[in-house]
C-alpha cells in the first residue's frame, strides 16, 4: 500500500499476467518473424566472439522508427511520456513504468507496422491506466478501433 492508502501499482506483476507479454508457444506464421528467427540462428553460429555489428544498427533503426510512432500517437492518446528505452527483452514487446518511461523491444521493427503501432498505443494507454481494466482497453480502442485483431496477431508472434 502506498501512503495514499491505495493499492500500489506493480506493473511488473501486472504485465507478466498479461498473456500478450508471455512468450508465445506458437511459431509466428508471418514471414517477417520467421526471417527474424533465421537471422538470429545464423548470427549465433557465425558470430561467436565479436558482437554482431548489425545488432547496434538494428537497435538504432528501432529507436528511430519507434520514437517516430510514439511521437505520432502520444497526442492521439492524449498523454506525455518520459524516456524511451530500446531493449532486447526475451518475452516482452514493451512495457511502461510508473515514471512514464516506455520500454520497447527492438524486434518490433521486424513485425508489421500495424503490430508495432498496437504495442506503441498499448504502452501509451498505460500512461492513463496502469492496468488492463475496461477503461484501459477503451483508451486503446479509441485510437485503434481494430486493436483486437492486432492483438490476436501479435500473440502469434514470438518475441
Ligand atoms: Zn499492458
Amino acid at each position: 500500500m502506498c501512503r495514499s492508502g491505495r493499492t500500489e501499482i506493480r506493473p511488473e506483476t501486472d504485465f507478466r499476467a498479461d498473456a500478450q507479454y508471455q512468450a508465445a508457444k506458437m511459431v509466428c506464421p508471418c514471414a517477417d518473424c520467421q526471417a527474424a528467427g533465421r537471422v538470429r540462428r545464423r548470427a549465433a553460429r557465425t558470430v561467436r566472439k565479436k558482437e554482431d555489428p548489425r545488432r547496434k544498427q538494428n537497435r538504432e533503426l528501432a529507436r528511430q522508427r519507434i520514437t517516430g510512432r510514439v511521437e505520432y500517437f502520444a497526442p492521439l492518446v492524449g498523454v506525455t511520456y518520459n524516456r524511451i528505452f530500446i531493449k532486447e527483452q526475451k518475452t516482452r514487446w514493451g512495457s511502461c513504468s510508473s515514471l512514464g518511461n516506455l520500454n520497447f523491444n527492438w524486434k518490433l521493427i521486424l513485425l508489421d507496422e500495424e503490430l508495432l503501432d498496437y504495442v506503441v498505443v498499448h504502452e501509451l494507454a498505460h500512461r492513463k491506466q496502469m492496468n488492463h481494466s475496461q477503461a484501459f482497453w477503451a483508451e486503446v480502442e479509441r485510437v485503434l478501433p481494430d486493436y483486437r485483431a492486432r492483438r490476436r496477431r501479435l500473440r502469434e508472434c514470438r518475441v
